[in-house]
């Protein structure tokens, strides 16, 4: 398929590499000039990439980059025709994404929200898993697009399920890492060593896949960023403003998003979210340790 890919971060290089992998024909377009995919043609805007293009997939930070690609100076909007399809994998607010799909339609053109779970890795291994919102003919129309990326989708139900579903997932994810974090943090003052600590974890019904996959990179103290602290605050103020909106109290979610404000505020904001783990550890005057990753 012709498809202009917009966004080459951690994520998106990735898939844009998997696309060109699968024998699709793409067009390439990142805000900062000088990332590339080999096979892939760049283009200098992102209606220059969406011009002639089937499919626009986007995977950018937030709600304002997805508005600017689209509707910003030299966005898609002024590129966009009957039939071609809008793909957003950034994770961003559900209401917005409602709005982006009205303006979309007013073109002819079909829009899918389609965040995703897994990470870096996930998406260098095309195993992803979509988290989709929209018109199932559309996404039956996408299904060789997103085997090429991914291992799954998962279709929520009409445009803007798909983002609200991903905000509950790392609501989840945000919540688990900072238990385990306090734990192991406890666990180091009390003298109990995460690396006995572990094993128990993972033979009990503790056990998780955020702490499978998060344990080894705590113990290496390896931080640097599969899923960067910044952009999991921007999905916990996305699923507090979305609970906002419907009235829903998140007390727990509430306190973890100011252990990331402080995070932030320490210089963390660029490693991975489980450098939470630095801060409690500074509050309370204790390092874990553990063998390298
Ligand atoms: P990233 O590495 O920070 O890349 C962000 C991308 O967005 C870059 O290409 C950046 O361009 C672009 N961008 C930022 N602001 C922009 C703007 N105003 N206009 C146009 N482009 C803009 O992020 P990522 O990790 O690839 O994540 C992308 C999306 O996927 C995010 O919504 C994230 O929440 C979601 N996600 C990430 C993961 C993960 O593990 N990393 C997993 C699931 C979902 P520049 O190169 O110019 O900065």
């Amino acid at each position: 398929m012709r498809v202009a890919f917009l966004g080459l971060g951690i994520m998106g290089q990735a898939m844009a590499t998997n696309l060109v992998k699968a024998g699709h024909e793409v067009t390439l377009w990142n805000r900062s000039a000088g990332k590339q995919v080999e096979g892939a043609r760049a283009a200098a805007s992102p209606a220059e990439a969406a011009l002639g293009a089937e499919v626009v997939w986007m995977a950018v930070s937030d709600t304002a980059a997805v508005e600017n690609v689209l509707f910003g100076p030299d966005g898609v909007g002024s590129s966009l025709t009957e039939g071609m399809i809008v793909v957003d994998s950034s994770t961003i607010s559900p209401s917005a994404t409602r709005k982006f799909a009205e303006r979309v339609a007013h073109k002819g053109a079909q829009y899918v929200d389609s965040p995703m779970t897994g990470s870096k890795v996930a998406a260098e291994s095309g195993t992803l898993l979509f988290i989709v919102g929209g018109e199932e003919q559309t996404i039956e129309r996408l299904k060789p697009l997103y085997a090429a990326m991914g291992k799954k989708i998962f279709r929520m139900g009409e445009v803007g399920k798909g983002q609200s579903a991903k905000l509950v997932m790392n609501l989840q994810i945000a919540l688990i890492y900072e238990g385990f974090a306090e734990a192991l943090t406890l666990a180091a003052k009390l003298g109990v060593e995460a690396e006995k600590l572990i094993p128990l974890v993972n033979a009990s019904m503790v056990k998780s896949g955020v702490v499978e996959y998060k344990a080894p990179f705590v113990l290496g103290r390896d931080f640097s960023a599969n899923f960067p602290l910044r952009l999991m605050r921007k999905d916990i103020r996305l699923a507090l403003d979305a609970a906002k909106e419907v009235r829903v109290k998140l007390p727990a979610l509430e306190t973890v998003e100011e252990v990331y404000e402080m995070a932030i505020e320490d210089g963390h904001a660029d490693l991975d979210y489980a450098a939470t783990l630095l801060l409690l550890e500074k509050w309370a005057g204790v390092e874990v340790k553990g063998q390298a990753a």
